[in-house]
């Protein structure tokens, strides 16, 4: 990788690496310090990436870093992703959801929320203003929110969990679309609260079977080894020169991937096996893309890009090549006891970029 390639934030993929606090059960040392704003050092080993978030970095710093971004690529009409990869607590949920708690909350009060709803303050105060600025074009925007999770190459409706095995489908016009998907119009920020706390229902049952030895607050065992995509498709409409109409549309995804964790395939068997598999391809896959459409966006050449070899990869092709922005957090955390799969976080993010 060139140097870190800071600065070059409109070509190929911008990585951050967060670093979350020790929890009160990891003793000793960190192993990861933070050497500026965009490298870091592990055992010797030196980093660069777009920019490095330590524990002093806030939910807002996170916010400002790509949330903000994402809302704007958004509205200029670039679909936009943040994809959160690491290992099963390093703090992928707390960066994209924040705690549970927070996402009842009407308004941002605390400083714990997390980028989702964040970018939805942001992102219905930025379309007030545009449409204000814009009004004699008679701009218009309106937005659909789905949200779904895929385990073991299956997709489930968050939004509606009993609808299961939904299927991809491809159309000319559309492009790829599941079939089936719930989509919920929203027009502010009391609509996607309203949603979000459907889903913190959804989290919180969830929780009751969880497994609590990460002392995480919104995750559960299944969900550390499923993806989950939070999409809102932005629409605009405006009255051009000529009198006619035109049309802009553009995505935003919020992905919270499985653990990152190599799956154990020995000692598994049947089901648990197949599903082991399946989530080191989907994200081993994931990388593979990113590499690759690193490297056509610095070489200008033409590669074949393998979007259907996954079920994520397939669902968000639209949001992954051409002029999509990508933000890419890597979640890690300091301790000793997480070595490797630090170490394994910190290569997958400098091969992205
Ligand atoms: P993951 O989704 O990657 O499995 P979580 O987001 O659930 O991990 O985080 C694991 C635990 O660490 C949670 O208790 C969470 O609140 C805490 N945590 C994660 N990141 C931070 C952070 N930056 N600051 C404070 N606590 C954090
Ligand atoms: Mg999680």
């Amino acid at each position: 990788p060139e140097n870190g390639g800071c600065g070059s934030t409109d070509t190929g993929v911008k990585v951050i690496v967060r670093m979350r606090p020790l929890s009160s059960n990891e003793e000793g040392e960190t192993i990861v310090q933070k050497t500026s704003s965009d490298s870091l050092s592990m055992l010797g080993h030196q980093f660069t990436f777009d920019h490095v978030a330590d524990v002093k970095s806030s939910q807002i710093d996170i916010f400002q870093i790509v949330g903000a971004p994402l809302v704007e690529n958004c509205l200029a009409g670039f679909n936009s992703s943040i994809f959160a990869y690491g290992q099963t607590g390093s703090g992928k949920t707390y960066t994209i959801w924040g705690p549970a708690n927070t996402l009842l909350e009407e308004t941002s009060s605390s400083k714990e929320q997390g980028l989702t709803p964040r970018v939805f303050a942001r992102l219905f105060s930025r379309i007030n203003e545009e449409q204000n600025i814009h009004a004699d074009k008679q701009l218009m925007y309106q937005c659909r929110c789905s949200f779904l999770e895929i385990y073991n190459e299956q997709i489930t409706d968050l939004l509606n969990p009993s609808q299961r095995n939904l299927h991809l489908r491809e159309d000319s016009k559309t492009g790829v679309y599941v079939e089936n998907l719930t989509e919920e119009t929203i027009c502010c920020m009391k609509d996607v609260t309203q949603l979000l706390k459907s889903f913190w229902y959804f989290l919180t049952n969830m929780q009751g079977l969880s497994n609590r030895r990460t002392g995480s607050t919104s995750l559960n065992s299944e969900s550390s080894r499923s993806h989950s995509v939070f999409t809102c498709v932005v629409e605009s409409s405006c009255k051009s020169v000529d009198g006619l109409r035109c049309f802009k549309t553009s995505r935003m995804n919020l992905v919270d991937l499985a653990g990152s964790e190599r799956q154990k395939l020995t000692g598994a068997a049947g089901e648990r096996l197949k599903e082991a598999g399946n989530i080191n391809r989907s994200l081993s896959q994931l990388g593979n893309l990113i590499n690759i459409l690193a490297e056509v966006s610095q070489t200008g050449k033409q590669r074949h890009i393998p979007y259907r070899d996954s079920k994520l990869t397939f669902l968000l092709q639209e949001s992954l090549g051409g002029n999509a922005k990508l933000a890419m957090i890597c979640a890690i955390s300091p301790a000793q006891s997480c070595k490797n799969e630090t170490f394994s976080t910190l290569r997958f993010a400098q091969r992205a970029k």
